[in-house]
């Protein structure tokens, strides 16, 4: 038997190979985003204490309600804006189905969707797999900030969507208040759709305010806003995420989830909706992970690498132009083995394979397993 492929041009995600490598070569792993510390065990607790309690069957489709609401009281705190639990938020099995979920809920065949890259690299398989055309847009080096006019130059009459992350992965760039009111100008008067991936909301550093468009009515009313559990509380294996948008989008939405998963994970959402409200695991995220970037940052001034620096997520980039002139994805895979370090070469998040001779590190990681990676690359 034989398929035609829907996605011809896609082979395996970068994450599992360079993951896959480090494995072989018993590497440390600085690539695929996930910490190698412990996650907080009371919220472990809750789960075990969910499960013991009967909390064991499937739960209501659009997410347990108590979870929802403790996310609306949230979403109220934060961003004072408020979103009805029961029309407007949708728990998910990640952040990466929620994104998938949004553009199949509205995409159709010749739409296309407007991408900055280096791109996450779900978003551009997900929009071809619906028919839709990416329209890409480079993010402008080094410092990944969004080039305003050719956006405006790009939009047309099929411009149905413009994909967003803030803070981004994979450069740690955040949007600022100034790029929100320039993208608010430009959608003002069109249909255009956004997706705005703000899995990374509460990994953000240096005092920036995050720019979520839950701050922003007239954008809520047009965009899909995407958040992740396993990112914000450190358990990336969880796989769980939430979904807010307005109520017409969400129906719309709804109407995909609810044929493809039905309903996630039940004692996990009674453990969350708990958990939820201390206020201070998740307000000093940011300056928590701040303190790993900042130890990283000072490790590899000792090295031969240039920092371009981040200011969200798990990542951070930097140049290594002045260690090698090897390709990107050459000196990655030369970093396994020879350094034992593994790393993700940034060409792999550009539709083009651009190659600015960058990698990006994670560092949400143990101190000592940022030291032993920096005494490594000493040695190159
Ligand atoms: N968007 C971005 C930018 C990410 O880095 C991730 C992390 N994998 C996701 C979405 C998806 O998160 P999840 O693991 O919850 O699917
Ligand atoms: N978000 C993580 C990263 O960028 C991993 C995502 C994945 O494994 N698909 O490394």
């Amino acid at each position: 038997m034989h398929i035609v492929s829907k996605l011809p041009q896609v082979g395996t995600t970068i994450f599992t190979i360079m993951s896959q490598l480090a494995q072989q070569h018993h590497a440390i792993n600085l690539g695929q985003g996930f910490p190698d510390f412990m996650m907080d065990e009371a919220l472990i607790d809750l789960i075990q204490k969910a499960m013991t309690d009967g909390c064991n069957q499937y739960t209501h489709t659009n997410g347990l309600p108590a979870l929802r609401n403790a996310l609306a009281e949230k979403v109220k705190k934060l961003y004072n804006t408020s979103i009805h639990p029961e029309t407007q938020i949708t728990i998910t099995p990640g952040g990466t189905y929620a994104i998938y979920t949004a553009l199949t809920s509205f995409l159709y065949s010749g739409d296309e969707v407007i991408v900055f890259e280096p791109a996450y690299d779900s978003y551009v398989p997900n929009i071809v797999l619906n028919g839709a055309k990416p329209v890409f847009i480079a993010l402008q080096y080094p410092d990944y900030s969004i080039p305003w006019h050719e956006v405006a130059q790009k939009i047309n009459s099929k411009t149905k969507a413009i994909i967003i992350n803030s803070p981004h992965n994979p450069t740690g760039a955040v949007l600022s208040e100034q790029d929100i009111m320039t993208l608010r100008t430009l959608v003002a008067k069109t249909n255009i759709m956004i997706v705005s991936d703000e899995v990374y909301e509460h990994l953000i550093f240096d005092a920036i305010p995050h720019q979520s468009l839950l701050r922003y009515p007239d954008l809520l009313e047009r965009s899909f806003i995407i958040f992740s559990f396993g990112k914000t509380y450190h358990c990336t294996g969880w796989k769980l995420g939430y979904c807010i948008a307005a109520a017409p989008l969400m129906q719309e939405f709804r109407k995909v989830h609810q044929f493809n998963c039905f309903s996630c994970d039940t004692p996990k959402q009674y453990a969350l909706a708990t958990y939820l409200q201390e206020e201070d695991k998740y307000v000093q995220l940011g300056a928590q992970i701040q303190k790993k970037r900042d130890f990283f940052r000072t490790l590899m001034q000792q090295t031969g690498f240039v920092c371009i620096p981040s200011h969200g997520s798990y990542f951070e980039c930097y140049s290594y132009a002045a260690l090698s002139n090897k390709s990107d994805t050459e000196f990655a895979v030369e970093l396994v083995q020879k350094a034992g370090v593994a790393t993700i070469p940034v060409s792999a998040f550009y539709h083009h394979k651009t190659d600015e001779k960058v990698l990006r590190f994670c560092f949400a990681k143990k101190e000592e397993t940022l030291l032993e990676a920096a005494e490594r690359f000493k040695h190159l």
